[in-house]
């Protein structure tokens, strides 16, 4: 049986072809391919621009350079993947990436032009050739938002901010099977209360939002970003797949023991100007780790800096020091968004240590779809970060995952065009579940960053569940239902499916570690299901 969060009886109804929840990269353009012929509705939570695409810095990759070629590409990704990748999916993003450029430059994308006046590529770790397409230097991501952004609302799409997406609404086609029929939705004020609640009925619903950074307390994922279509899926009985593969970045700005929200990425490429890492205690962490020190690859530093956290040195296990000095004054003509980011917590890179730590930065799972977002629940789609369409397997190859939202939002949308599922009316029985207040979110997000993150032991994966346990008694059918309780439940329904299929792959592959099972076991070449049996989720 579904279940579906307790929030007050919806008040109004509306209905429409195909209803879109989310406004990143996927979303919008799953709105903008269906719209020529469907009436498309598309809601987001907060503005249209709060998810991650708006931040994402490296760019979009693509083969374009005529010494590359589509063999390379998935190649790389392949190699990337850990032997979990679904190669036809990889075949096809990579294939359809160079016209997804095409088609963003067309509708207006600047991207950063190239000496030859053709479209500038540049090179990131895990590719074998230049074909990163980038605009203006570190802003890819804004520029794809604002041309999306724009391309949707001149095509017509009826666009709702401070729209919250809660739960599916099922109903059951005439043989018999469960089929999606709409979403329950809360429109928030400005404080993140909730106006009133109503239905969309639609052929086709689409998640679109994103991946769960915000269920770990470090991360460089926007407050947004909060699991909310994954956990919406688990409570209505749909797969989700690889969900223990989340992808940290070694080193974001620490600010305090507290902090909450995004957190600003120190890039590579500092490392990459001569800064070095130390612990609290003065000991370099790389020395001796691997043959590139500072600048190994980005998994390898996650975990170094983690293990290094663990064993507590100076009594500090919660961040490491990044020595910037060297490159003194220059820094900030260097670095002018990472220097801000500093000043804003009170250090000067020039003169001070920066305090960092590995942040949660892509989830490579979610809820198990194709490229044309077709999930294990009828008239459900899910793109995007939000989808696992195994094209990033065990570990996601650098910029693949705009050009994925991009390739597989236009496929999903342009299968809407030509076909919708039927009609089916809402009416499934459903099990009403309570919230959790929203003041349990801190230790929520600071137990999985403990336990769960980089390097998973079987204590800290048990020390997490019980905690997680604990707070499932939190959860009340009293709790009023406001932005940060519902996105406080969803967050602990994602860290419960985290913990169990982290637990259950007893292997180490791709970006997930264990330090009881330190390789990759054969055995384990395999995906890993977790659903939601009658209120209990479990990983399979
Ligand atoms: C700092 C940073 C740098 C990155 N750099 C790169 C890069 O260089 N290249 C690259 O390929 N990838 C990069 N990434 C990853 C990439 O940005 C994301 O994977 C991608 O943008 C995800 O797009 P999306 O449309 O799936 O989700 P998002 O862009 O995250 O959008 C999700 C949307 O869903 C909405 N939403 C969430 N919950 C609900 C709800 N309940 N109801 C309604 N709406 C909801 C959100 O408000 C948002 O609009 C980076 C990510 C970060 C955080």
């Amino acid at each position: 049986m579904s279940q579906r969060l307790a929030v007050p009886e919806p008040t109004w109804e509306i209905d429409t072809d195909v209803v879109v929840l989310g406004s990143g990269a996927a979303g919008l353009s799953v709105a903008l391919a269906a719209r020529p012929v469907r009436d498309v509705i598309l809601i987001t939570k907060d503005t249209l621009a709060a998810g991650s695409t708006q931040w994402a810095q490296g760019g979009l990759a693509a083969v374009l350079d005529p010494n590359d070629s589509i063999e390379n590409h998935v190649r790389d990704t392949l190699a990337a993947g850990a032997g979990l990748c679904n190669e036809a999916a990889v075949r096809t993003l990579v294939t359809e990436a160079p016209t997804a450029i095409r088609y963003l430059s067309r509708l207006g994308a600047a991207f950063d032009p190239g000496a030859d006046g053709g479209i500038a590529l540049t090179r990131e770790g895990g590719h074998s050739h230049d074909r990163i397409v980038h605009a203006g230097g570190d802003q890819s991501g804004a520029e794809v938002q604002k041309t999306l952004d724009e391309s949707v609302r001149l095509a017509g799409v009826r666009v709702v901010e401070h729209a919250f997406g809660i739960d599916l609404l099922i109903g059951i086609n005439d043989q018999g099977q469960r089929c999606v029929a709409g979403v329950r939705v809360a429109l928030l004020d400005e404080n993140g209360d909730v106006e009133s609640v109503g239905d969309i009925t639609a052929r086709a619903v689409v998640v679109a939002t994103g991946g769960f950074g915000q269920v770990y307390a470090s991360t460089s994922n926007p407050s947004a970003v909060t699991g909310d279509g994954i956990a919406l899926a688990l409570r209505a009985g749909v797969e989700i797949a690889d969900i223990e593969f989340i992808q940290f970045h070694p080193t974001v700005l620490w600010t305090s023991a507290d902090a909450t929200g995004q957190q600003a990425l120190i890039s590579e490429a500092v490392r990459g100007e001569g800064a070095v890492l130390f612990d609290a205690a003065g000991e370099r962490i790389m020395k001796g780790v691997h043959p590139q020190e500072d600048l190994a690859p980005r998994d390898i530093v996650a975990a170094a800096i983690s293990k290094r956290m663990s064993e507590s040195p100076a009594g500090v296990d919660d961040h490491v020091f990044l020595d910037a000095r060297s490159i003194g004054e220059r820094f900030a003509t260097r670095f002018p968004s990472i220097t801000a980011a500093c000043l804003a917590a009170g250090i000067d890179p020039a003169h001070d240590l920066i305090p960092v730590a590995p942040a949660a930065h892509y989830a490579c799972g979610g809820i198990r779809a194709d490229l044309d977002g077709v999930t294990s629940l009828k008239g459900l789609f899910a793109v995007g970060e939000a989808a696992c369409t195994g094209v990033h397997g065990a570990n996601r190859l650098a910029s693949n995952s705009l050009t994925e939202g991009i390739v597989a939002g236009t496929r999903v949308g342009r299968a809407l065009s030509w076909s919708l599922p039927i009609t089916v009316a809402p009416g499934l029985d459903e099990r009403t579940s309570g919230l959790l207040p929203a003041e349990w979110r801190a230790e929520l997000r600071s137990t999985m960053s403990k336990h769960v993150g980089v390097l998973r032991s079987p204590n800290g994966l048990l020390s997490a569940r019980n905690t997680l346990e604990r707070l499932q008694d939190k959860v009340g059918s009293d709790v009023i239902a406001t932005r940060r309780s519902l996105e406080a439940t969803n967050l602990l329904t994602v860290a419960v499916a985290v913990v169990a299929a982290a637990t259950a792959r007893t292997e180490s592959r791709g970006c997930h570690r264990r330090t009881d099972f330190t390789e990759a076991l054969p055995e384990w070449q395999r995906h890993l299901l977790v659903i939601d049996a009658d209120g209990t989720i479990v990983a399979q």
